[in-house]
């Protein structure tokens, strides 16, 4: 490889089961660029002094994960818009010596589902969104980005309300009694809690009340086809998997690095699906 080539990386704690790796590395291979991408763990005690003098690592640039978004956040020099409002960085570059975050996470959700159910955002204008963590704020926030009103539902309440009053009147708090009325009314229904991920229990709802031309998503992608995405599609309903988030997530990232914007391409999505295939049998075995 040549020495100048451009290095980037994913960082977090623990991180070897990140499959940003094969993504990057399979677009660099793809469009036949110089660079590399490699996983980085990094111990807690010394997170911060790391992304403090990032410009020593010899890294252009990194996708940071858990659990150092915030630490990220507050190591920038400069954050764009949807990294402040979410308060949490998950890409990051070095431009002129200063380091810059962003959030692509929003970004991510949005590719998904204009790919995977185009003109989604025209069928109506009110979504449910299950769930009030870290991903559910990225996901609020792009649902408000396209003028959709949000009916927020969460186990703690306390933790939708502290959400919902982060992003003002688009979002509203419901208990899960209102959940059939609420459906009845909406275009979009997204979960982002970690029912339906593999080893957890499955999400218990009735989604016979949606209307037929809504779209349920789900950003679990392990599995692939989540029960709740499997009772959609025997309802009739449009379904996008979590896959594509985690895929279009990556474009951004990699056009700052290595300085050519990649797509996502069914090649990419079969490459990791084979790889959660492997982990399914290295599991087993
Ligand atoms: P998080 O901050 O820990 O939030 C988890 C959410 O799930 C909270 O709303 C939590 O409710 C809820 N929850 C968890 N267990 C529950 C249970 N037993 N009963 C009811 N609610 C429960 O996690 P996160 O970072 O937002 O991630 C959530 C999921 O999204 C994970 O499965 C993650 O892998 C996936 N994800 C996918 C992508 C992608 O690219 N596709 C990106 C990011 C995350 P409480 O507030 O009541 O605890």
């Amino acid at each position: 490889m040549m020495e100048n080539a451009p290095r980037a990386a994913v960082i977090g704690w623990p991180v070897k089961h990140s499959r940003s790796p094969i993504i990057h590395r399979h677009w660099l291979k793809t469009y036949d660029l110089a660079g590399s991408y490699d996983r980085l763990a990094l111990e807690p005690e010394k997170a911060e002094a790391f992304f403090r003098s990032f410009s020593s690592s010899g890294l252009v640039g990194a996708n940071v994960t858990i659990p150092y978004k915030e630490t990220a956040f507050s190591c920038c020099d400069e954050v764009d818009e949807t990294a402040r409002v979410l308060g949490a960085v998950n890409t990051i570059v070095l431009k002129d010596g200063r380091l810059l975050g962003s959030n692509t996470d929003e970004f991510g959700f949005l590719g998904s589902l204009d790919s995977g159910a185009p003109g989604w955002d025209e069928i109506g204008k009110t979504a449910i969104v299950l769930g009030a963590g870290g991903a559910a704020r990225a996901v609020v926030w792009a649902l408000l980005s396209r003028g959709l009103t949000v009916h927020l539902f969460n186990r703690t309440r306390k933790r939708a309300k502290v959400l919902a009053d982060r992003f003002g009147s688009g979002v509203q708090v419901h208990e899960f009694d209102d959940l059939p009325t609420i459906l009845k009314t909406v275009s979009i229904f997204v979960n982002t809690t970690s029912f339906g991920m593999e080893g957890q229990p499955a999400l218990d709802v009735d989604l016979s009340p949606m209307p037929g031309s809504a779209v349920v998503t789900d950003i679990v992608y392990v599995p692939l086809e989540t029960p709740l995405l499997a009772l959609a599609r025997h309802r009739g309903l449009q379904t996008v998997d979590g896959l594509g988030m985690l895929l279009h997530q990556a474009i951004p990232g990699f056009e700052l690095w290595f300085g050519h914007r990649p797509q996502v391409t069914a090649e990419l999505r079969s490459i990791v699906l084979e790889d959660m295939a492997w982990d399914e049998k290295l599991g087993e075995a």
